[in-house]
């Protein structure tokens, strides 16, 4: 490929065959899950109410690499490999010598990453005879992609989605619909979760979680899917990183830094830890960059404790930075970042120093997003919005320091089912919430007596 190419296109022969789990590389072994009765490490039976046996050896695996199966696979072609194209015009608009590269995940039918293990999660509780699916969405994304992902292996969905959203985005509930799922504002009346939140009517992720949850534990032949998070969704997004390797390999170059936004953590695992690998195997020298919005901080403030996955306290403990399990984030454009806590591979990363974290106020993260568009073309998602914030700053370290440094952007999906948050950005009434101390203690009060961790 020439020096001049902005293109860095792969073959269906490309889609990668496995998985890649950080775990056996991890520095240190990860803590285990506490059950949420006993306070006991959780252990793969505990998981076995909502997960099929497949996902649960692949979130407790100590295979450094997990075989994908082949109608997995298959699923995959229907948009894998995805886009890597440089950004040279961005790089003109900051007149940086820095080397932009951006790895694009909206080219799913759904518009995200999330299919990446919406399609591995159907696949598996398929095969295992289960009949339904339940699940939370927050902006949408991951129902629509676990909707998507239903139809193509025949089962049943029902989506628990987040009230704010549910009012902002009317678009991915038809969606969702569309491709067969049914779908619920949350809270809900049709959960005893629900019933219990009534007076947060702009819902939260953690109570939609409560809500889907609770439906799939009384139902046997349903189970319950995430989209973010858990060991083994991490697992199945590490095909982004994989490919942009080959990617960047066809470009001969290397990333200085890898930059991503970060939710639950799933789109940001799934680019950094294959480049991550490298660092702790080879003594690769790259910088990992994890952007969240300053409304919901949870990595640069966040406490780093055992919490629940959910508001009401189904989910075992996981050790993560939280900033508590009861915290309701303000309802910011950028659902799908709107999680008290985060994966906690991604959040053991940070603790070791080998994750860096910065937050990032929407209004400035909508203005990255509208040079964005205009330079690159492409409506970028109020999440990865923040992520590109982080590769401006940068590349403009980069100008600073004189350097042609390689930025490797994850750009997790595209925005057009959030041009009403573009509307108000555009009219100058876009809100810019930030997370304030007295939250932070008020949080931590709540937090579940548990185990303190290090
Ligand atoms: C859901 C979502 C995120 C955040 O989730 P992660 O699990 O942290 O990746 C980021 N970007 C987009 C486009 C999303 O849909």
């Amino acid at each position: 490929m020439s020096a001049a190419s902005t293109t860095f296109p792969l073959q269906e022969r490309d889609i990668p065959t496995h998985w890649v789990n950080l775990v056996p590389d991890l520095p240190e072994p990860p803590l285990p899950p506490l059950h949420p009765g006993t306070l006991e490490p959780a252990g793969p039976d505990d998981l076995a109410a909502i997960f099929p046996p497949a996902i649960i050896a692949q979130e407790v695996s100590g295979e450094p690499d997990v075989e994908l199966p082949e109608q997995v696979r298959e699923a995959y072609k229907l948009w894998r490999p995805t886009p890597l194209f440089r950004a040279r015009r961005l790089e003109r608009a900051l007149d940086t010598p820095a080397h932009i590269y951006v790895k694009y995940e909206g080219v799913s039918p759904a518009g995200s990453h999330k299919p990446n293990s919406a399609v591995a999660q159907a696949y598996e509780n398929a095969q295992a005879g289960v009949r339904k699916l339940t699940t939370e969405t927050g902006a949408g994304q991951w129902g629509s992609s676990l909707a998507f992902a239903c139809s193509l292996f025949g089962l049943e969905c029902e989506v628990w989605m987040v009230g704010s959203s549910y009012d902002q985005k009317p678009y991915r509930r038809s969606m969702m619909q569309t491709w067969g799922a049914s779908v619920h504002r949350s809270p809900s009346q049709l959960t005893d979760a629900g019933r219990a939140q009534a007076a947060h009517a702009s819902g939260s992720l953690g109570i939609a979680i409560s809500e889907a949850v609770e439906v799939a534990a009384r139902d046997p032949a349903a189970n319950y899917s995430l989209g973010s998070v858990l060991n083994h969704v991490c697992l199945h997004q590490t095909v982004i990183g994989q490919e942009a390797i080959a990617q960047l390999e066809l470009a001969g170059e290397a990333p200085d830094v890898v930059v991503g936004c970060v939710g639950g953590g799933s789109n940001f695992a799934g680019l950094a830890f294959p480049f991550i690998r490298r660092v702790l195997r080879d003594g690769a020298r790259t910088r990992f960059l994890a952007a969240e919005p300053a409304a919901c901080p949870t990595l640069t403030r966040g406490a780093y404790r055992y919490d629940f996955g959910d508001t009401v306290g189904l989910t075992p403990l996981m050790p993560m930075y939280t900033l508590g399990h009861d915290f309701v984030p303000p309802p910011v454009h950028s659902g799908g970042l709107r999680y008290h806590g985060d994966s906690p591979l991604v959040s053991a990363l940070v603790r070791a120093g080998i994750v860096e974290a910065r937050a990032f106020r929407q209004n400035d993260a909508f203005a990255a997003a509208l040079q964005f568009a205009r330079t690159e073309g492409i409506v970028p998602g109020p999440e990865p919005a923040h992520a590109i914030r982080a590769t401006v700053e940068e590349a403009l370290a980069a100008r600073e320091a004189g350097e042609p440094r390689v930025i490797l952007l994850g750009l997790s999906g595209h925005g057009h089912f959030d041009l009403s948050a573009y509307d108000a950005y555009l009219a100058g009434e876009l809100e810019d919430p930030e997370f304030s101390e007295a939250d932070m203690d008020a949080a931590l009060a709540r937090l579940p007596q548990a185990p303190a961790i290090g």
